[in-house]
């Protein structure tokens, strides 16, 4: 076969699948998405296809194929894994001139099904001959390559205007693959990156010498000065045209001030694009083999700034609230006061032998785990040496051991 490469429109059209294993139900969900009208053949189908029958997004006739079942068709898959059965689909298909695809046996229909994929409106589709392995891993290359940006898929094309704004970006907690593929996709397009201290330093390795790093933790003038300073390069920047992206430790809006520069930015009619990150505050533990959640062992998981003291007049933390809970409580920021959270929780109620682990530089070649208990916590991790940024899990999931 010479397959001549073509797009459907089978909006509202009858294509009739026969057979309900495996290959179909990896076929069904594009039909579906495309809007085909599926009549599904089979006597018993997997539970995922199942399903697609119960929310209603095929009709299932419940029975063997029987010849005539392709009346109507515009289009058939013969996926049973009876080569007798799926001949003679074919067969009816050839007759009734529908364009069948033989899943058992690609020559024997006069259809293939190409590897596909989809990038912001692009579609992909790669036949190999009889080589899927081929032609998926050529697929998955190219939807990579798109979503990383190493491929531009419009260098010359008039919508290729560079995107002024602002894109407020999760980085994850460190470790550079842990980032989101939208964080990622719309770093590669960045003129201007103003990166945290958090932000993984690898990401900004991979920029072109054209984008313009600013490190955010070199901002002169002191803390809050700096945070004006930042949003005020932010809006400059944006305002003269260029694509910055905000690149934040964790997710940008636990503890990152992210909201802040939001808020900043929109006050200034600058567009702002909020693009969720991995934090630290659930990652970080799970990297070190702590679920901060558990059946039967904690049903909550609280996260807690550790910014400020239990007796700062600015602290708005329940701290006795927090002794009496039974369940995670992860501190963020909170290596420095150790002794003091941990004495007002066991204070509060909370028992001192509860199991506590500090994880220093979590996801990075660094990381460090102290074990303890909230009663030893603070001498601990001062004899080891621990340095922020360390999260610090407290609770019953700390004791159930790493897989
Ligand atoms: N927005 C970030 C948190 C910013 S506050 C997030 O969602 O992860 C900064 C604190 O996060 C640090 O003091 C530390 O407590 C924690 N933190 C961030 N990255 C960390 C890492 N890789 N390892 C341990 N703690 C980390």
């Amino acid at each position: 076969m010479k397959p001549y490469l073509v797009g459907l429109d089978l909006a509202g059209r009858r294509v009739v699948v026969v057979g309900a294993g495996t290959v179909a139900q990896r076929r069904l969900p594009r039909l579906i998405a495309a809007g085909a009208e599926v009549l599904l053949v089979a006597p018993k189908a997997t539970p995922a296809v199942e399903a697609m029958a119960t929310a209603g997004e095929l009709h299932w006739d419940v029975r063997g194929y029987a010849d005539g079942d392709l009346e109507d068709a515009w289009y058939a898959l013969a996926c049973t894994s009876d080569p007798v059965i799926n001949a003679a689909v074919a067969a009816e298909a050839q007759r009734r001139r529908v364009f069948c695809v033989r899943a058992d046996d690609a020559t024997g229909g006069s259809a293939v099904t190409a590897a596909t994929g989809d990038h912001e409106g692009l579609l992909i589709g790669v036949l190999a001959g009889r080589r899927p392995r081929r032609s998926a891993a050529v697929r998955d290359a190219l939807i990579d390559a798109l979503r990383t940006g190493v491929v531009d898929d419009a260098p010359d094309a008039e919508d290729h205007v560079p995107t002024p704004g602002v894109a407020l970006v999760g980085a994850g907690p460190g470790d550079p693959d842990l980032i989101t593929v939208r964080g990622r996709r719309l770093l590669a397009r960045a003129d201007v990156v103003l990166a945290d201290r958090l932000a993984p330093r690898e990401l900004l390795d991979e920029l072109g010498a054209h984008v313009t790093v600013i490190d955010a933790a070199k901002v002169p003038y002191g803390r809050a000065m700096a945070q004006e300073q930042i949003n005020a390069q932010l809006i400059e920047h944006a305002k003269a045209g260029r694509f910055v992206v905000r690149l934040k430790g964790g997710d940008p809006y636990v503890f990152g001030r992210g909201f802040e520069e939001v808020l900043a930015c929109t006050a200034a009619g600058v567009p702002v694009t909020v693009v969720p990150g991995i934090t630290s505050a659930i990652s970080v533990p799970a990297a070190v083999g702590i679920p901060v959640t558990h059946r039967a062992v904690a049903h909550e998981f609280v996260v807690v700034s550790g910014h400020v003291a239990p007796d700062d007049p600015t602290s708005l933390v329940d701290w006795p609230a927090l002794g009496r809970l039974r369940g995670t409580l992860v501190l963020l920021m909170a290596v420095e006061r150790i002794g003091v959270f941990a004495d007002a929780l066991v204070t509060h109620g909370r028992a001192p032998d509860t199991p506590v682990a500090v994880v220093a530089d979590g996801t990075l070649r660094s990381e460090r785990v102290v074990r303890s208990t909230l009663a030893e916590v603070a001498a601990a991790i001062a004899a080891e040496g621990i340095r922020p940024p360390a999260i610090v899990v407290i609770g019953p999931v700390v004791a159930l051991g790493a897989p």
